[in-house]
């Protein structure tokens, strides 16, 4: 019986086109407010399909030292080409990309999970230093 850990997947954004690349500055300063900016297909686009397509990014906050991350965003991508019509019909789309503005006291590491209805569970992470 896996562990939900064993079934995320993790790469490069730049050659697997299921991570979400994750778009932070590496210096931050305490107390301002930052852009994070999460996006899958960033390099490789993914497809955007009725039956295949990127259902929600999560973003989290891991400061150092502390056991607990905190949930910082999650973004749900709810329109893929769906229609009374059928499939790819609707022309409505939602692009897997995700910004939010974040602010602490703390330097940690963001990290983005991301789920395709079809190929299950990603992940990457990115460093974030406060000063
Ligand atoms: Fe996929």
């Amino acid at each position: 019986m896996p562990a939900l850990k064993e079934l995320i997947q993790s790469a490069d954004w730049k050659t697997e086109k299921h991570i979400p690349a994750v778009d932070a500055p590496a210096g931050a300063k305490k107390g301002e407010w930052t852009k994070i900016t999460a996006t899958v297909g960033k390099e490789i686009a993914h497809p955007n399909t009725t039956a295949h397509h990127i259902r929600w990014i999560t973003l989290f906050f891991a400061p150092d030292g502390e056991k607990f991350p905190y949930q910082i965003a999650r973004a749900e991508f709810a329109a893929h080409g769906e229609s009374a019509q059928g499939a790819d019909t609707s022309t409505v789309y939602t692009h897997p990309e995700v910004t939010v503005n974040f602010k602490t006291d703390k330097s940690g590491t963001i990290i983005a999970s991301s789920y395709c209805n079809i190929h299950g569970l990603w992940e990457s992470s990115k460093r974030i230093d406060v000063k």
